[in-house]
């Protein structure tokens, strides 16, 4: 289906973020076709114009790319597994969240079916779509991602990762690792300060600048890790950095020290494995996946 504004798109999947998605390309001008499992979802969207099919046949039938915002990996095979025999020679761009493996699964599912797929990784929340603020990392076809661009970018800054279909769900899933860690980072913070009797809104205040003064400390570490000498002059050591009087202080104020704890455990098996006099970018040895094990990736990278 042609339309003026561009690209027709069939949106599966209508939660908080499907709706953005389709809503988004309603405002730019698109066609949009939406389908979602509980039908009653569809109801808003249709009022701002798009057609709501009753069918996910009919739902993949209607435009040229089907763009795919369901829960997990296991749904998108339930939704999809019916039709997909029907989508040869149309483009499947896949923004529920995934590990690697099952994005890379997909795309050879897809491929077997004549489909080509490319694999998205919001970096955003549904309120943030269609604003600057919002980032979406793509791998998978390159044709797909140059062919439908114009769509893509209505929802955010789009980034290619490359051709290899899992990077785009690595990249998202290791940003929010750090965000995690960073956050029960945070909690466990507040938690200390509270066995003080200070407010978690309190301790926000007092943390917030100060943590985000040390992330230019990320830098810093990469270039250590990149260059591949840990005792490059300049570092605090390991045995500088020790941080069992953190955990013991934990402990005495009755706070679980579990966060703080699983860091100075790899400060300990660093040491322990001689390499105290060295910065603390170290740990990032006992982190990392061999490297001599995961070629395909690291040579997409390049
Ligand atoms: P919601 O829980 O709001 O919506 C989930 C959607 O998946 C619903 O449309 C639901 O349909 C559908 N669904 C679930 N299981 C099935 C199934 N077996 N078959 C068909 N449809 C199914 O989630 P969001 O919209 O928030 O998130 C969607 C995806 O976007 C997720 O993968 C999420 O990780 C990702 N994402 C979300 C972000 C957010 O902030 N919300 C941020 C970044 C990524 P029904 O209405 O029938 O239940």
């Amino acid at each position: 289906m042609t339309h003026p504004e561009g690209t027709g798109v069939t949106v599966l999947g209508l939660g908080a973020m499907g709706s953005a998605l389709a809503t988004t390309l309603l405002d730019a001008g698109h066609a949009v076709t939406v389908w979602n499992r509980t039908p009653s979802r569809a109801a808003d969207l249709s009022a701002r114009g798009a057609e709501a099919a009753s069918t996910i046949d009919a739902a993949v039938a209607a435009q040229p790319l089907i763009v795919a915002c369901l829960l997990d990996h296991a749904s998108v095979h339930e939704a999809l597994d019916p039709v997909i025999a029907g989508m040869r020679g149309s483009a499947l761009v896949n923004l529920t969240t995934t590990t690697p493996n099952e994005a890379r699964e997909l795309a050879s599912w897809a491929a077997e079916h004549g489909v080509s797929y490319l694999d998205g990784a919001i970096m955003a929340t549904p309120p943030m779509i269609g604003t600057s603020e919002a980032s979406i990392l793509y791998s998978g076809s390159p044709e797909v991602f140059d062919a439908v661009r114009p769509v893509l970018d209505r929802w955010a800054t789009s980034t290619y990762d490359g051709e290899n279909s899992g990077l785009a769900s690595l990249f998202d899933l290791a940003m929010l690792s750090g965000m995690y860690t960073m956050f029960a980072g945070f909690l466990h913070g507040a938690a200390m300060a509270g066995s003080a009797g200070m407010s978690a809104t309190d301790f926000a205040a007092r943390a917030t600048p100060f943590l985000s003064a040390m992330t230019a400390g990320f830098a810093l570490d990469a270039a250590v890790i990149d260059g591949g000498d840990y005792t490059v002059p300049g570092q605090q050591s390991l045995e500088f950095s020790d941080l069992g009087h953190l955990v013991r202080a934990s402990e005495e104020q009755g706070v679980h020290p579990a966060p703080i704890a699983a860091v100075q455990e790899l400060i300990s098996k660093q040491i322990a494995d001689g390499h105290g006099a060295e910065g603390f970018a170290r740990l990032y040895e006992s982190l990392r996946a061999d490297r001599t094990e995961r070629t395909d990736q690291v040579e997409t990278l390049r």
